[in-house]
C-alpha cells in the first residue's frame, strides 16, 4: 500500500510516499542526483537534475520527489505572496539534517516570497529512535543547532539514539512553521521492513520515494 496524504484546504496539491509495493510510480517522478549533502536545485523541464538533496518548482503537474531508505523524506508546500504555489522535496539523513538542508529550504522559501502561515509538511517514513543507534558525532553535529541543544541538551555517549524526525521538527519550529500543518505521521523503516526499504537492514539499492506535485 502507499501512503497518500491529505491535500491542504489551502494548497492545490497531492503528495505521498511509496513503499515496497508501489513498483509504478517512480518512473514519472523527478528526482535530484542524492547525495546526503545540503544543496538545493529548482526543477527545470529541459535541464539535467544535476547533484543535490532537495528539490523544488512551482510548475504545475510535475511530480518532485526524493528517494530514501532510511533518511527522511520531508516533504513541503505553500504559497507565494504572489498567489503561486511552491512545493518541494527534501532528503534529510542526519548528514543533510545537521548540515541544515531543510533549515535552508525554508529559507528559500521565504526568500521567494513565501507565506510561512500557508507552509504545509510531511515527514515520511524513516529509521526513528527505536532504530537509529549512532556514534557521538551524529549529536556533535545536531549540536551545533541551538533549538535542538535547548530541548536536548548535550549527549555525551559514545553511542546513543538519535531522533531523526524530532530533530527535523524542532528546525521546522525555530523557522516559524505551524506544527498544526505537519500532515502524515512518520513509520520508522526498520521496524516495517516488510513494507519499506532500510538500508540498516540490507536494503542497500532499493528506495522508496517520497513525492509532491502542484495539481
Ligand atoms: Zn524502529
Amino acid at each position: 500500500m502507499v501512503i497518500s496524504l491529505k491535500t491542504p484546504e489551502h494548497l492545490p496539491i497531492t503528495w505521498g510516499f511509496t513503499d515496497r509495493s508501489d513498483l509504478s510510480v517512480r518512473h514519472d517522478i523527478q528526482t535530484p542526483q542524492q547525495v546526503h549533502g545540503n544543496h538545493i536545485i529548482e526543477y527545470s523541464p529541459d535541464q539535467y537534475l544535476c547533484e543535490a538533496d532537495a528539490i523544488f518548482t512551482t510548475i504545475r503537474g510535475v511530480k518532485i520527489g526524493v528517494r530514501v531508505a532510511d533518511c527522511a523524506p520531508v516533504l513541503f508546500g505553500g504559497k507565494l505572496y504572489d498567489g503561486n504555489v511552491l512545493i518541494g522535496a527534501v532528503h534529510a539523513g542526519w548528514r543533510g539534517a545537521t548540515s541544515d538542508i531543510w533549515g535552508k529550504f525554508i529559507d528559500l522559501f521565504i526568500h521567494r516570497g513565501g507565506l510561512l502561515e500557508t507552509a504545509a509538511w510531511a515527514i515520511g517514513p524513516c529509521i526513528m529512535k527505536c532504530h537509529f543507534q549512532v556514534g557521538n558525532e551524529v549529536f556533535k553535529a545536531a549540536e551545533t543547532h541551538k533549538h535542538w541543544v535547548q530541548v536536548k541538551g548535550q549527549n555525551y555517549h559514545a553511542k546513543d539514539y538519535f531522533d531523526l524526525p524530532e530533530f527535523i521538527r524542532l528546525q521546522a519550529k525555530s523557522k516559524g512553521l505551524d506544527p498544526a500543518l505537519e500532515f502524515g505521521q512518520p513509520e520508522c523503516t526498520y521496524c516495517n521492513s516488510e513494507r519499506f526499504y532500510s538500508f540498516r537492514r540490507g536494503d542497500l539499492k532499493d528506495r522508496q520515494y517520497g513525492w509532491i506535485k502542484i495539481e
